[in-house]
């Protein structure tokens, strides 16, 4: 199937869906099984939970599709989204057809199951918005129309080790990075080095923080927290504008072995990180941008820039 001017949400995606070519299609003939991804169909609200228990606005959604397991499957590649539709108007026309209109937004699944047809994904409510408001009225059971698109981003699985992956994620931006964390984590013949840098605003917002800290158990895998917003109520920090690195009330909040820095990531952060975890010169440098436009927008430009040594063509917009 291909895209039209109807599947365009019209929020300005980096990829967006009417200038990508398809790859789910492809998979549709691997497999011999449809893949339920490949135009709009209704999938059911398994479960609605809220992601980090105290924080009501970011919530964790699972839908499993109405087809059957035996006809389809649910194929993603990470770094992949889905695009939620809701019909806000549907009219009869004098030719006795019916003229729909959608509301239309796209979400990052981090995780599924293609067999048993379901994916979660990670929403932060925006106060006002319309499809945050529709989501919060959601109950379990509910019926959600989704489809599938896919970005530019595919990995090639690198056996000898020849690669280093940067991966910048902003905020609710991390849930499509994950998935692609953990396809390579998870093939054990990819030597490729990840290094992922997730800016978040305050440490209780640190969203995965927990599977954050697992990752970083692999040879191949460092993550870096940066946080835009961390400020507590001492005179010190309140001059810088952000907690201090040293400061004890954001230093209590930390476990063993996180590397979590109260500030914004900034070109010289880059660079720290950069000479920390590149042990060869000659790396084929990757990376990945996961968030707004314009947070994509800032760091490409400096990767590209700042003597980091990534290539334009290597720089992935999620
Ligand atoms: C590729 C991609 C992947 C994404 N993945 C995710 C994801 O995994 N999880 C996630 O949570 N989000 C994701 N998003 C963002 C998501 O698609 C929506 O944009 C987000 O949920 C907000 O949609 P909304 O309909 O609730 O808000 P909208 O109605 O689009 O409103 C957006 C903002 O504008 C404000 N606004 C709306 N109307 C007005 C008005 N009349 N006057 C003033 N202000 C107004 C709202 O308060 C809100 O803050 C992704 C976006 C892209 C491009």
């Amino acid at each position: 199937m291909e895209y039209n001017e109807n599947d365009c949400c019209g929020n300005g995606c980096a990829n967006c869906i009417l200038n990508v070519k398809p790859k789910t299609i492809v998979k549709l003939n691997e497999t011999g099984k449809t893949n339920v991804l490949t135009n709009y169909r209704y999938y059911c609200l398994l479960s609605k939970k809220k992601h980090i228990w105290d924080v009501s606005d970011i919530l964790e959604l699972h839908f499993k599709s109405k087809e059957s397991e035996n006809d389809c499957t649910l194929t993603l590649t990470p770094g992949d989204h889905v695009m939620m539709r809701v019909e806000f108007i549907s009219k009869q026309q004098a030719d006795e057809t019916t003229e729909h209109k959608y509301h239309l937004r796209p979400y990052s699944p981090y995780w599924w199951d293609s067999l048993k047809l379901q994916f979660k994904i990670l929403v932060n409510l925006t106060p006002q918005g319309y499809m945050s408001q529709y989501i919060e009225r959601l109950q379990e059971r509910d019926e959600v129309e989704f489809r599938g698109f896919s970005g530019l981003y595919e990995h090639r699985a690198d056996c000898e080790g020849k690669t280093y992956q940067m991966i910048i994620s902003q905020g609710i931006a991390i849930a499509p990075t994950l998935a692609i964390v953990e396809e390579i984590l998870n093939n054990e013949e990819d030597m490729t080095r990840i290094v992922h840098v997730a800016c978040f605003q305050h440490v209780r917002h640190i969203y995965f923080r927990k599977k954050l800290k697992d990752l970083n158990q692999y040879w191949n895998y460092k993550c870096f927290i940066y946080l835009s917003r961390q400020l507590c109520e001492s005179n010190e920090c309140k001059q810088m504008g952000h907690c201090l690195d040293g400061c004890l009330n954001f230093r209590k909040q930390l476990t063993y072995k996180e590397n979590i820095f109260p500030y914004r990531l900034t070109v010289q952060s880059l660079k720290q990180i950069e000479s920390k975890t590149m042990e060869k010169k000659n790396y084929n440098r990757i990376a990945v941008i996961a968030g707004g436009s314009e947070f994509q927008k800032f760091y490409k430009n400096i990767l590209i820039s700042e003597d980091l040594g990534f290539v334009k063509n290597n720089i992935y917009l999620l």
